[in-house]
């Protein structure tokens, strides 16, 4: 894409600081139907949310602020300008990016929502694997009666697709083209809740986190506890054993990192926490509920090395 004249991104940051939504009003008062809807599709079996007590789930801040089918009266029209603004240029496709919340008092059943948006930023032009285009952050006040109950931050691309390279229809992806990077592995997302288990991975140890209020141990790694709420833990190394707890066999959609049909375990460790990762070295159909299976760990490329299972080991229970 040709590089956008300096006027064109001035007039795309004069978005910023306006209004997105002013003065929306939730469809319908915080209410117990929805809270119990959303814990039963979450699995969330927290107390707190259910009872004469009840709060609703902090995620839950943007649901009371959904238009639903038919839309939000206070829509403005600068989200929309600056739409067509991009679209216009050739940045016409959108992925949402991250989402950040901050939750200042609890919602509970009968407050009434009313909410602003606002355009918070737009990002310099930026190339991204997608292609290259703007980000655009919008920020989003939630009251409850009239007071801040929180506040929703929504990250938006909205770019012009990366010209994608014409494959031969006779040339078929190989997956043992490690050098390819379209045909690596995808990276796994690293961030501060679950670095440590990275670098766990580095040093070939399986690291389980520890809660250190109830000691319930807890996978994948999660800023908190889902028993006790405690945000302080430590972590114990996994022994390696497992058994196969479950299983699916993946024939489609075919994707050049790997070569399907593959089986992909829920592995229960031998410490009663489960992860998902490949069963490897016994073919996709012999993979069996209840299998003992003992973790290695496998290097894909010079960046990536995976836990994995084997058949073998000395795996308790069994059964299946
Ligand atoms: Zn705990």
């Amino acid at each position: 894409m040709a590089v956008p004249s300096p006027a064109y991104e001035e007039q795309l940051k004069a978005y910023e600081g306006r209004a997105a939504t002013v003065a929306g009003v939730g469809k319908d008062p915080v209410n117990e139907p929805m809270i119990r809807h959303w814990c039963e599709a979450m699995g969330d079996t927290n107390p707190a949310y259910a009872g004469p007590d009840a709060m609703a789930p902090p995620t839950m801040l943007q649901v009371w602020t959904m238009g639903g089918l038919s839309g939000h009266t206070g829509r403005s029209e600068a989200y929309d300008e600056l739409f067509a603004l991009l679209d216009g240029a050739g940045y016409t496709s959108v992925v949402a990016t991250d989402c950040e919340q901050e939750y200042l008092r609890p919602l509970r059943p009968g407050d009434e929502i009313t909410f602003d948006a606002l355009i918070e930023s737009v990002s310099g032009r930026k190339t991204t694997k997608l292609g290259t285009g703007y980000f655009v952050t919008t920020r989003m006040d939630v009251r409850a009666g009239g007071e801040l109950a929180g506040t929703h931050r929504f990250r938006i691309l909205k770019y012009a697709p990366a010209q994608r390279k014409q494959r031969k229809r006779t040339e078929q992806p190989s997956p043992k083209d490690r050098t390819n990077p379209k045909s690596r592995r995808p990276r796994p997302v690293i961030n501060r809740d679950n670095a440590g288990f990275w670098e766990g991975v580095a040093r070939h140890q399986l690291l389980i986190q520890r809660c250190a209020g109830c000691r319930v141990l807890r996978f994948p790694w999660l800023p908190g506890c889902n028993a006790c709420g405690c945000l302080e833990w430590d972590t114990v190394e996994a022994s390696g054993d497992g058994t196969v707890y479950s299983y699916v066999v993946m024939h489609h959609p075919p994707f050049p990192a790997f070569d399907p049909p593959y089986a992909v375990g829920l592995v229960e460790l031998s410490e009663g926490v489960r992860m998902v990762s490949n069963v490897v070295g016994v073919p996709y159909d012999k993979v069996r509920i209840g299998m003992p299976v003992r973790l290695e760990f496998q290097r894909y490329d010079e960046e990536l090395e995976l836990p994995v299972f084997r058949p073998g080991g000395t795996g308790e229970g069994g059964g299946g």
